[in-house]
């Protein structure tokens, strides 16, 4: 497997040479005295990583009474003599750096380095360490940027030197908070080093003098303030780095980006997954804000004022589940129009809620028959309300919503929908239908992160439903009360990270251009799918008019499914399984945060299979 870190970028004392950290220490206590100021070893220490002259105000810091910037240069100056006159001392390669840096040089991993020392001492430092046979690639001191730590600067001009523009490519590896700080603010992964450290602070005389008791807990310390810092690794010694990189490198293989062209979860955009990293508490009133103004945009896509978005925690099938369970009566009957695995679903839920109900089954390749539902009411008067789902996801068949919406409401029944897949990409206008109520979810077409679903919902409707519910956690009508009446506030712990994410995806909904613009690239989406798989072969099994622009189900004949899945995933693309039992398919999606181009590159990558299959034949 390729290596996907490109840098290691080392600290110098204390990481690399020097156990310890003591050329410093010395210089700092000798530069206070000089001011006629007595320093702890502590205090010396405590802010190690800093450029030197940061360093020296930072302690100045900590003095009881302030003292004056001509003084902290005096300081300043005298530590940098002391220093000047003991460094070479302290230039002793720690263990395991030679053979670390070569197993990495030999893993094609350039060696970068920053330091808390001015160029001036470097150049001190360089050649001793180059004598004892370590040299990395590239150094640089604070004095040398903008600033030094825990500025990432050092770190990026690093990244520049080796031509590197992702710093989730790069390591930095270090012996003090400061470090981690700083690999962390120029994005890059971090590792911080106990044994021998700065942050240990200890001569290995008095590690060796120290019992295991006291020495663990010392290092205890060390870890603690290491993962305080944001460390993503911690280890004894910097030979454990060749393990630290292998699981770095497996985590950014296993998180590769991929496009996902299937029903949902969808790939996304980086602004919605980027808007998850703010932490919100559910009862904070900038929090309920947006919830509710989440809640707003989403009546507005299909419905006016006269209706409500009920959010919910939980997947799509949840805000079914709650429509079904809360919004239907007592005395009522449903009628449910079945022509796929998710119009079963709803079976299934009202079966289990003990509701009232009947349903005709359809063919699963054919939309609802209009004129069917139409005979039935005719028929039977105990219908209350019809229920089905608009785009069936287990084949990609679009049903007549319309047609089915108008029958109904000419017999005066409510009418359901779950839209779950539909929303925001079809036009539905629920108060010119007077659908009384639909579900969807946060990780369909709104193209955001699976967790949140909703139920559109009339007003009127949601507010007659008190107690019909047989869900307390599903109850439409306690959810609708928490968030409405209470200003946005979910009744349980929301997802505040998924909503903030869902915020986002509505921005970029807007943005595109809204439901035009949404839709227009689906089609487009669709239709280089359809004609590019056509022209080898590959056939959909829905007849074009019945076929919805968002999944497709194709025929897979004597393509073996799991052979060109786990192809096409190492071409970045995953595909979904079919679910017809009659013959074999599979699906795709072309939703999400995917365009032509994309079409066009999964009808070559199934191009490439197949002519791969040939070949193995002949
Ligand atoms: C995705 C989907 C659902 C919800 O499924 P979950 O797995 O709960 O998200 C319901 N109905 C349809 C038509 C769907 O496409």
């Amino acid at each position: 497997m390729a290596n996907k870190i490109k840098a290691v970028i080392f600290d110098w004392a204390g990481t690399t040479i020097d156990y310890g950290c003591f050329a410093p220490i010395k210089g700092f206590i000798e530069g206070f005295k000089s001011i006629g100021i007595e320093i702890t070893n502590e205090m010396a220490r405590k802010p190690m990583g800093l450029s030197k002259i940061d360093h020296t105000r930072e302690i100045a810091g900590m003095l009881p009474e302030p003292i004056l910037e001509s003084q902290v240069l005096e300081a300043y100056k005298v530590f940098e003599e002391t220093l000047f006159a003991n460094i070479g001392q302290h230039c002793d390669i720690k263990d395991y750096v030679v053979e670390t840096v070569a197993a990495l040089r030999g893993q094609g991993i350039k060696i970068g380095s920053t330091t808390g020392y001015t160029a001036a001492m470097m150049e001190q430092v360089l050649p001793k360490a180059a004598a004892q046979g370590y040299s990395p690639d590239f150094c640089i001191a604070p004095d040398q940027t903008a600033k030094g730590r825990p500025y990432p600067y050092m770190i990026w001009n690093n990244l520049i030197q080796f031509g590197i523009s992702d710093p989730r490519e790069a390591v930095k590896v270090g012996d003090t908070t400061a470090d981690i700080e700083e690999g962390k603010n120029a994005g890059c992964w971090t590792v911080g080093i106990i044994v021998g450290s700065s942050e240990l602070g200890l001569t290995r005389d008095e590690v060796a003098s120290l019992s295991e008791s006291g020495l663990d807990s010392r290092k205890a310390a060390v870890r603690a303030a290491y993962y305080k810092a944001g460390a993503d690794y911690i280890i004894d010694e910097i030979d454990e780095l060749l393990d630290v990189l292998a699981d770095i490198n497996r985590k950014l293989v296993q998180n590769t980006p991929r496009k996902l062209l299937t029903p949902g979860p969808l790939t996304t955009r980086y602004s919605v997954k980027h808007a998850m990293l703010t932490d919100h508490c559910t009862w904070d009133d900038e929090y309920k804000e947006i919830t509710t103004s989440v809640m707003d945009d989403i009546t507005h896509i299909a419905a006016n004022d006269d209706y409500a978005t009920v959010l919910l925690q939980g997947s799509g099938t949840y805000a079914v589940e709650a429509m079904v369970n809360c919004l239907c009566g007592k005395n009522e009957k449903i009628l449910f129009l079945v022509n796929g695995e998710y119009g079963k679903r709803m079976l299934a839920i009202a079966n289990n809620a003990g509701k009232n109900f009947e349903h005709i089954d359809f063919d699963m390749t054919k939309p609802i028959i209009a004129e069917l539902l139409e005979n039935k009411l005719k028929d039977s008067n105990d219908i209350s309300i019809v229920v089905f789902v608009h785009c069936e996801t287990t084949t990609g068949v679009i049903n007549p919503l319309g047609k089915l919406a108008k029958i109904a409401k000419s017999y005066g029944k409510k009418v359901f929908v779950d839209a779950m897949s539909s929303f925001a990409a079809y036009d539905i206008d629920m108060p010119g239908l007077d659908i009384d109520a639909l579900a969807a979810s946060s990780n369909k077409c709104l193209e955001s992160l699976p967790g949140l679903s909703f139920v559109v919902v009339k007003k009127e409707l949601v507010e007659k439903s008190e107690g019909q519910s047989q869900s307390h956690s599903l109850d439409l009508f306690d959810q609708y009360l928490g968030l409405y009446a209470g200003g946005g506030k979910f009744r349980f712990t929301s997802p505040t990270n998924v909503l903030l994410a869902l915020r986002q995806a509505i921005d970029e909904y807007k943005k595109e251009g809204g439901l035009q613009a949404r839709r227009g690239r689906y089609i487009e989406n669709h239709d280089i799918l359809v004609n590019g798989l056509g022209n080898i072969g590959i056939h959909p099994i829905v007849a074009p008019d019945d076929q919805s622009y968002i999944i497709t189900t194709f025929e897979l004949g004597k393509l073996d499914f799991p052979g060109m899945y786990e192809m096409l995933k190492s071409e970045g693309f995953v595909i979904y399984p079919g679910k017809l039992t009659s013959i074999p398919t599979f699906r795709l999606g072309n939703i999400g945060d995917v365009y032509p181009t994309d079409m066009a590159a999964i009808v070559a990558a199934i191009a490439k299979f197949i002519g791969a299959e040939n070949d193995k034949k002949l």
